[in-house]
C-alpha cells in the first residue's frame, strides 16, 4: 500500500511547490523515476501522427472518485488549426491539456491524436508529439545553449541559433558576452518573464512537435511584451495543430475555434465574432475583462478589441 501512497505524496507535492507548467512537471516525473497514474498497456505501439488531428471523443475524467471534472467533452482540433479554452476558473481548462498530455487517463471516452487513442500507444510517443510553452518556464542552471536544446539533445548548434532567432532571443544572445554559453538560471542569469518564455518557445521550436499545447502562455507577462510575444507565438503555431489554454480572452480572439468551458463542459464554441453574437458565457466573460482592464490601465483596454492590426 505504501508504494501506492509515495507516487501520490509526490504528486500532491509536485503540484504545491512547483506549480510552473506541464513541462516541468514532465521533468519532475522522469527525475524522480516515478510512474504515476498511467501506464503503457504491455506492447503499446508508438504514436505515428501524419495528420496531427486531435479528438476528445465523449471524455469524462475525474481526479477523485465521485468528483467529475469533465463530463462527456466532445471536441475536435482539425491537424493545423488552433482551439482556444476559455472559461472561469476551475471549469477543467488545465485538465484538457494534462490529458492530452496523457498525464492521466479519462474514466470514459478516448482522446485520439490522429485517430490513435493515446492511452494505447506508448506514452513517450505521445509526449514527444506535443510541444508545451508553461506559464512559467523555468530554466536549468546551465547555458542558454542547453536550455534551448533541451529535450532534443540531439540539436545541432545551427538548429539551436535559428530557433534562438525564430524566437527573438537573438538581441539577447548577442549582447551578453558569453553570447550562448551564459549560464541562466537561479544561479547565472536571471531572465525576464518574457525571455524565459522566449527561451521557452525556441525550446519547443527545436523541438519541433507537430502538435502545440499552450498553457497560459503569456499570462506571466506585461501587455507590452504580451503583445511581442504573441507575435513570436503565431509564427511556433504556423504549420502546427494548436490547443491552447487561456484566462486573458484578448490572447484568444483570433483561434480558428474558441471552446468555452462551463463546469467540464462544452457551453459554448465558435469562432470569437460568432461567440460574441451568442451573447452568452463569452460575451459576459469579454465584458468583465473588458472592464477589469479599464479599470487597471485605461491604456491597455485597446488591447481588448477583437479586430487587431493582423486581422
Ligand atoms: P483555472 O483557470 O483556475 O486554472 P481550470 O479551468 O484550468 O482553472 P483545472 O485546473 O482543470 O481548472 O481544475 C478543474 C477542477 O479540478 C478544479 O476544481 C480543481 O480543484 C480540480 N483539480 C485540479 N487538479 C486536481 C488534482 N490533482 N486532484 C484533484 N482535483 C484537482
Amino acid at each position: 500500500l505504501m508504494q501506492l501512497f509515495r507516487p501520490l505524496d509526490l504528486l500532491g507535492w509536485v503540484y504545491r511547490t512547483i506549480r510552473q507548467g506541464l513541462v516541468d512537471m514532465a521533468e519532475m516525473f522522469r527525475l524522480m523515476d516515478t510512474d504515476v497514474e498511467v501506464k503503457d498497456i504491455a506492447g503499446a505501439p508508438e504514436l505515428i501522427v501524419r495528420q496531427p488531428h486531435v479528438t476528445f471523443d465523449n471524455v469524462t475524467f475525474e481526479y477523485e472518485d465521485g468528483r467529475t471534472i469533465l463530463k462527456n467533452l466532445s471536441f475536435e482540433v482539425p491537424a493545423g488549426s488552433s482551439v482556444a479554452i476559455v472559461g472561469p476558473s476551475g471549469a477543467g481548462k488545465s485538465t484538457i491539456g494534462r490529458l492530452l498530455f496523457r498525464f492521466y487517463d479519462p474514466q470514459q471516452g478516448r482522446i485520439l491524436i490522429d485517430g490513435q487513442d493515446i492511452a494505447k500507444v506508448q506514452q513517450d510517443s505521445v509526449r514527444g508529439a506535443i510541444g508545451i510553452v508553461p506559464q512559467d518556464s523555468v530554466l536549468f542552471n546551465d547555458t542558454l545553449a542547453y536550455n534551448i536544446a533541451y529535450g532534443a539533445h540531439d540539436a545541432s548548434d545551427e538548429q539551436v541559433t535559428k530557433a534562438a532567432g525564430d524566437a527573438a532571443l537573438m538581441p539577447l544572445i548577442d549582447r551578453l558576452p558569453n553570447g550562448f554559453a551564459t549560464t541562466v538560471g537561479e544561479r547565472g542569469l536571471k531572465l525576464s518573464g518574457g525571455e524565459k518564455q522566449r527561451v521557452a518557445i525556441a525550446r519547443t521550436l527545436v523541438k519541433n512537435p507537430p502538435i502545440l499545447l499552450l498553457d497560459e502562455a503569456t499570462s506571466a507577462l506585461d501587455t507590452r511584451t504580451e503583445r511581442e510575444i504573441l507575435g513570436t507565438l503565431k509564427r511556433l503555431e504556423e504549420g502546427r495543430t494548436t490547443l491552447a489554454i487561456a484566462h486573458r480572452l484578448s490572447t484568444v480572439a483570433d483561434a480558428d475555434r474558441i471552446l468555452v468551458l462551463d463546469g467540464g463542459e462544452l457551453a459554448e464554441s465558435g469562432t470569437h465574432a460568432e461567440l460574441l453574437a451568442r451573447n452568452g458565457l463569452y460575451t459576459e466573460m469579454w465584458a468583465q475583462q473588458a472592464a477589469e482592464s479599464n479599470e487597471d490601465d485605461a491604456v491597455s483596454s485597446e488591447d481588448q478589441s477583437p479586430e487587431g492590426p493582423e486581422n
